[in-house]
C-alpha cells in the first residue's frame, strides 16, 4: 500500500485492491490538511463481497454456540490489542478527542456484550405445541456512519456473526483510515473466509448496490434519517428485513426538584458527548420556568468544564468537526437561532478563539428557544444546545414528544419514582435517568428515528428468522 493511500478492502479473508478508481481525499478534521486518500469499491466489488458473504453461509451459519463464541472471543482479544493504533486513526482523521478513550473501547465492549448475549440465548423455544427455531437470517448487509466507526462495525460484526449470518459491511468513506486500522485487528482473529467483508465505497455506489443486492437478505443501516428512507425504498424491492438506526432531537428533562449542578452537568454531557456528533445528543434541555434564570447561571459557568480545541489535548472535550461541509452546516443552524428570534448566552458563529484552522465550532447555548424553531427541531449533529421552558410535567412531557424523532431521552431529578413516570411517559427508545446507562438493553428509535433495536438479545433476534415447527 502506498503511503497515506487507503488502497485495500477486506474481501474473502483477504485485503484486496478495489477494483473501482475513484480517490477521494481524507481530511485531518483539527486542521482541515488532506492527510491521504482513499481508493473507493464499487459495484464489482460489492459482487465480490456478497459473492464471499453466501460461499461463507452454509459452513458458518451451521456453526454451534461455542465455535461463535470462540470467534467472538478471538475477535475481542484482536480489536484490544490493537486499540492504540485504532485510536490514533480516530484521533488524526475524526478529531476525536483522546479524552474519549470510550470511543475504541467500545469496539471492545461490542464483542464482550454479544459474547454475554450468545451465552444466555437459546435458540429454540417451544411454544405450545410448536417448536420455534431461530435460524440465521442470511448475508446481512451493513451501513455505517462516519460519527463511531469502530464502534458500528465491531457491533454489526460481534451480532451478525452470534447469529449465524456472514456479512458486508459498507462503512463510511469518510473513516477509511479508523476502518483500515480495525479491519487490520479483525483479520487477525483468523476466522474462516468470507464470513466478513468491509467494502469501503461511496453510499449511492457501494451502499445501493447493498442494499439492492438479490443475494442480501437484511440491511442495518446506521445513519440519517432521509438516507434511511431510501435505504427503505431500495431494499423493498427485494423484501428484505431492514433495520433502521437513525437521527435523534432528544430532550433532556431537568424536574424542579434536581440537583442543578450535577442535573446540568448531566444535560451538557448528554448535549456534547462525542464532540455532539451523535445520534443520542441530548440537544433540547426542557427546564421549568421557575428555575430558568438559575439553570442558564449554572450552565453558562459548566460551558468551561467543555473545553473546544485540539483533539489530542487531555483536556479537551470537544473535537472539530468531521468536514467543512459539516462546520457549514453547523453555522448555518447558528445563524438560524438568531434570525428566529433565539438568544445565545454562550458562545455563537464563527471559530473559537485562537483556532484558526480545522473544523472547530464555538459550543453555543441558546435561550428563549421554542420548540417550534428549527433548531429544535432539526437535528443539527454539533455542538449547538437549546433551553426550552416548560410550565409543569405535562407540558415538560408534551414539548418533549413533539418531534418527528424518539431516539434518546434524558429525564434528571432527586426522586426516581417521580423520573420514572415521566420517563414511561416520553416516546423514546431509551430514558436515561439521571445518567444511568446499560449496554445490553435494546437501543433504536421510536417514530423517525427508525425501526427495530440493536444491542443484546433485541439486536441479536433483528438477524434471526423464526420458523415455527408443529407437531
Ligand atoms: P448518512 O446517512 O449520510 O450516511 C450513512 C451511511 O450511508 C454512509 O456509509 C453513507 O455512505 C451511506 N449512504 C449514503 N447514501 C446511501 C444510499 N443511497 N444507499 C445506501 N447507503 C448510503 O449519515 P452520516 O452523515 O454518515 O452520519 C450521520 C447521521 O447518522 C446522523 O443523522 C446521525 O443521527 C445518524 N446516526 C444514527 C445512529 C443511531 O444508532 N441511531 C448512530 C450514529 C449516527
Amino acid at each position: 500500500m502506498q503511503e497515506n493511500v487507503i488502497n485495500k478492502i477486506y474481501i474473502d479473508g483477504e485485503f484486496v485492491t478495489p477494483h473501482g478508481t475513484e480517490l477521494a481525499d481524507l481530511f485531518n478534521p483539527a486542521t482541515g490538511k488532506v492527510i491521504g486518500q482513499v481508493q473507493l469499491a464499487d459495484e464489482v466489488d460489492t459482487d465480490a463481497a456478497v459473492a464471499a458473504a453466501k460461499r461463507a453461509l452454509p459452513a458458518w451459519s451451521a456453526t454451534s454456540k461455542e465455535e461463535r463464541l470462540d470467534a467472538l472471543r478471538r475477535l475481542q482479544a484482536a480489536v484490544a490489542a490493537r486499540t492504540s493504533e485504532i485510536q490514533e486513526a480516530v484521533l488524526l482523521e475524526y478529531g476525536g478527542p483522546v479524552r474519549n478513550a470510550w470511543m475504541v473501547g467500545s469496539a471492545v465492549g461490542a464483542f464482550a456484550d454479544m459474547i454475554t448475549t450468545l451465552e444466555g440465548f437459546d435458540f429454540t423455544r417451544q411454544i405450545g405445541n410448536a417448536t420455534v427455531e431461530l435460524e440465521p437470517v442470511g448475508v446481512a448487509g451493513v451501513i455505517t456512519p462516519w460519527n463511531s466507526d469502530p464502534f458500528f462495525i465491531s457491533n454489526n460484526v460481534a451480532t451478525a456473526l452470534a447469529a449465524g449470518c456472514t456479512v458486508v459491511i459498507k462503512p463510511s468513506e469518510m473513516s477509511a483510515m479508523q476502518t483500515y486500522a480495525l479491519t487490520r485487528a479483525l483479520h487477525e482473529a483468523g476466522l474462516p473466509r468470507g464470513v466478513f467483508n468491509i467494502v469501503t465505497g461511496l453510499g449511492n455506489v457501494v451502499g445501493s448496490a447493498i442494499t439492492r443486492h438479490p443475494d442480501i437478505s437484511k440491511i442495518t443501516f446506521t445513519g440519517s434519517t432521509p438516507v434511511g428512507k431510501v435505504i427503505l425504498r431500495d431494499a423493498a424491492e427485494t423484501l428484505k428485513r431492514v433495520t433502521l438506526e437513525l437521527g435523534g432531537k432528544s430532550p433532556s428533562i431537568i424536574l424542579d426538584d434536581a440537583d442543578l449542578d450535577q442535573a446540568v452537568t448531566g444535560a451538557l454531557m448528554a448535549g456534547f458527548a462525542n464532540s455532539s456528533q451523535a445520534c443520542v445528543a441530548g440537544t433540547r434541555i426542557l427546564v421549568p420556568e421557575s428555575r430558568l434564570d438559575e439553570i442558564i447561571a449554572v450552565a453558562t459557568a459548566k460551558m468551561a468544564d467543555f473545553p473546544v480545541g485540539d483533539p489530542s489535548d487531555p483536556a479537551t472535550a470537544i473535537g472539530p468537526m468531521v468536514s467543512e461541509r459539516q462546520w457549514e452546516r453547523v453555522q448555518g443552524y447558528i445563524r438560524r437561532g438568531v434570525e428566529e428570534g433565539a438568544r445565545i448566552v454562550a458562545g455563537g458563529p464563527g471559530r473559537p478563539e485562537g483556532l484558526a484552522d480545522g473544523y472547530f465550532v464555538r459550543p453555543t447555548l441558546f435561550a428563549d428557544v421554542t420548540n417550534d424553531m428549527t433548531i429544535a427541531r432539526e437535528e443539527i449533529f454539533g455542538p449547538v444546545l437549546s433551553i426550552l421552558t416548560y410550565r409543569d410535567e405535562d407540558h415538560a412531557v408534551e414539548i418533549a414528544n413533539d418531534t418527528d424523532y424518539g431516539l434518546h431521552a434524558y429525564v434528571f431529578s432527586s426522586d426516581p419514582t417521580r423520573a420514572h413516570r415521566i420517563a414511561s411517559r416520553l416516546q423514546a427508545g431509551r430514558v436515561a435517568i439521571n445518567g444511568g446507562f446499560e449496554s445490553l438493553s435494546p437501543f433504536g428509535g421510536f417514530k423517525q428515528s427508525g425501526i427495530g433495536r440493536e444491542y443484546g438479545t433485541f439486536g441479536l433476534e433483528e438477524f434471526l428468522e423464526a420458523r415455527s415447527v408443529m407437531v
